[in-house]
């Protein structure tokens, strides 16, 4: 059989190699230092774990509501409301509480349904340069254009960087706060702008939150809407009227550690919505039943200290790469996107896969930079390890960075 002319020109664009690339070579080598995985690194709430273990002896297995069960959905519903001021009876043509949010399969499930609901062959999205490995994609699978914007040296997705990249096919930007791969997070400034922005040309702000627990204390400067002392990460979605513009995507994986169980949301206007259950209700049925029975627990979860130890985390790393190479600090999210220094002479186009390949050699695993870019001049690190991991990982890339 010939497959080659069988696979569709869709797949094939597909380049599957970034991460899996980087996860294959790290399986061959023995003692590693592995700081190239986006996993925490903590163990998942005990009352998570329980409440999922409930459902599946209790008999919660078959299918649920397409868009979720209505307990997990009315939690979503009150801490929107709780921290973005967001009641979702008043979500454009909202009826009843949970018209305006469904349960997700992942947050990557919220993102696809969101690129297939939005864009016709030949429409634009706006996504960051530096982006997550899915955002090129979200073009591809819809026929669609992904426009990078890039964001260096800073990292900063803007609307005066994003603005004249915009096109009559434009019909969604997409912000990730805090970031991945750079862990930069937007100030409440540069949200307004891009809503602003957003609304001037009537397309939507996709707004993926999947970090925004881990924002660091001095990076949360926006209050939350029920309560003023509790300091959250800027949103555009916590600004007056957002739910028009604004789909905010969030996710359970990543803060709580359960990734494997698949579990995020979306909230927004209910036109959106609406066809984005439509499309899961074919592509996937649902988001996996008795782990949402699991996270309806989460919003009660404190994590606060898992933040303060990734903060100390991105504090050590900040202050053994600034000496020896740039490194904008991460205001949240566990990775660090940093320049590969001009000195060791590497090739421009070819710098962050020349550092990985040279980081290899001494047994330590970062992601080259041309995995999130279509530059290669820096790598990703993430510090999802334990300290002396991440300690002794540091010590090598200083001393790699320092003598080639
Ligand atoms: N968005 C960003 C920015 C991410 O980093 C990730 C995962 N690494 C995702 C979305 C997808 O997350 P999930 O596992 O919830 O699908």
């Amino acid at each position: 059989m010939d497959f080659s002319s069988l696979i569709s020109h869709r797949s094939t664009s597909i380049n599957g190699s970034g991460i899996r690339r980087v996860f294959e070579i790290g399986a061959k080598i023995h003692d590693k230092i592995d700081l190239s995985i986006g996993q925490p690194d903590f163990a998942v709430p005990q009352a998570m774990r329980a409440a999922a273990i409930r459902a599946i002896d209790g008999g919660r297995n078959g299918y649920p509501l397409t868009r979720g069960v209505p307990e997990l959905r009315e939690k979503i519903a009150r801490s929107l409301h709780a921290d973005l001021g967001w009641k979702t009876t008043e979500l454009p043509g909202c009826s009843d509480s949970h018209s305006g949010l469904f349960v997700t399969a992942g947050t990557t499930g919220a993102l696809m349904l969101a690129s297939l609901a939005l864009l016709d062959p030949g429409d634009e999205i706006i996504i960051p340069d530096p982006w997550f490995v899915l955002y090129p994609y979200m073009g591809t699978f819809a026929n669609a254009v992904a426009v990078p914007c890039s964001t260096y040296p800073d990292f900063r997705l803007t609307a005066e960087r994003v603005e004249p990249l915009l096109s009559p096919r434009t019909k969604m930007i997409l912000l990730n706060s805090p970031s991945n791969p750079a862990g930069v997070v937007s100030t409440e400034r540069e949200c307004a702008d891009l809503l602003d922005l957003c609304r001037r040309r009537g397309i939507i702000l996709v707004s993926d939150e999947i970090y925004d627990e881990f924002t660091y204390e001095a990076f949360r400067t926006q209050p939350s809407a029920s309560d003023p002392a509790k300091r959250r990460c800027p949103s555009p979605a916590r600004l007056p009227g957002s739910q028009d513009n604004v789909l905010v995507i969030r996710g359970f994986g990543k803060t709580y550690g359960v990734t494997g169980w698949r579990l995020g949301y979306a909230a927004g206007p209910r036109p959106l919505i609406e066809e984005m259950v439509k499309l899961q209700q074919y592509l996937y049925v649902s988001a996996p039943h008795p782990l949402q029975w699991g996270v309806i627990d989460a919003f009660d979860a404190d994590m606060t200290e898992h933040v303060r130890e990734y903060e100390r985390r991105r504090s050590l790393v900040v202050d053994r790469l600034s000496p020896v190479t740039q490194v904008p600090a991460p205001g949240g999210a566990f990775y660090a996107f940093v320049k590969v220094p001009e000195r060791l002479g590497y090739p421009e186009e070819s710098a962050g896969e020349r550092f990985f390949q040279r980081c290899v050699t001494e047994r330590v695993l970062v992601v080259p930079g041309r995995t999130f870019s279509k530059r290669d001049t820096h790598f990703r690190l993430s510090y999802a390890t334990p300290i002396e991991n991440l300690e002794r990982g540091l010590d090598t890339l200083v001393r790699i960075m320092k003598n080639g």
